[in-house]
């Protein structure tokens, strides 16, 4: 925990509100539904890997932008 990440929302976003609904501090909705991130980058936490690991369609990746490896989805 700790690290700060760039994450990102596929343009395969169902729209299931999950992520928003999990983490609300990091993602919103854009006008055609789908979710965003508000900013880059964001502060690693349980409730953005609750987010990133519930997403029904495996859309939000996340990588250190750091380091730049990949956070998620993991090997
Ligand atoms: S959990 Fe996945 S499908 Fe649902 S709104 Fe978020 S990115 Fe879209």
């Amino acid at each position: 925990m700790g690290r700060s990440l760039e994450v990102a929302v596929a343009p395969t976003c169902i729209s299931s509100g999950y992520c928003r609904n999990s983490a609300p501090d990091v993602f919103g909705q854009a006008a055609d539904r789908k979710s965003v991130v508000k900013s880059n980058p964001v502060e690693e936490s349980e409730a953005l890997w609750e987010a990133m690991e519930g997403c029904p369609v495996e859309a939000i990746s996340a990588k250190d932008s750091r380091t730049g490896d990949i956070v998620f989805p993991e090997d």
